[in-house]
């Protein structure tokens, strides 16, 4: 992380390093408020503004993915790598899905039609293991 904020020219900041640190460490997929409060205990002055900075720098610099969902504030992934995730209809989390990402998806379509593709998603919707869980139980109940 020090060498991607010294190669593009931004200061190597404590703040910096906890937030990155912070988002790296978790597999949570945390929002900028989430991630305030992760790091608020080591960083005392740091303020939500600053948080959500950082996290526009890291995304600018390619560090880190923005995950957008519907009706839901922005969630900070600390794995740039391309990868699917599965939100839970339940309880909102959102997991990593272990599943093969075809490099060249849509390529037959944009070689095709010349449309150039700058993204896709695909995103699993459905219930966590404990959701579904107690989805089961409270149908037996019923
Ligand atoms: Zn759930
Ligand atoms: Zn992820």
């Amino acid at each position: 992380m020090k060498e991607v904020l010294k190669r593009a020219g931004y200061r190597v900041t404590r703040q910096r390093l906890v937030i990155f640190e912070a988002l790296r460490g978790t597999t949570s997929h945390p929002t900028a408020e989430e991630i305030y409060n992760m790091v608020k205990s080591r960083l005392p002055n740091i303020s939500l503004g600053t948080v959500y900075r950082t996290l526009e720098l890291f995304e600018r610099l390619g560090v880190l993915q923005r995950l957008t969902f519907e009706g839901s504030p922005s969630r900070f992934d600390g794995n740039p790598k391309p990868h699917y995730h599965a939100i839970c209809l339940g309880c909102g989390r959102v997991l990593d899905a272990d599943e093969p990402v075809p490099e060249d998806i849509g390529r037959r379509f944009s070689e095709e039609t010349g449309f150039e593709i700058v993204g896709y998603k695909l995103e699993f919707y459905g219930y966590c293991k404990e959701c579904a869980s107690k989805r089961r139980e409270n149908e037996n109940k019923g």
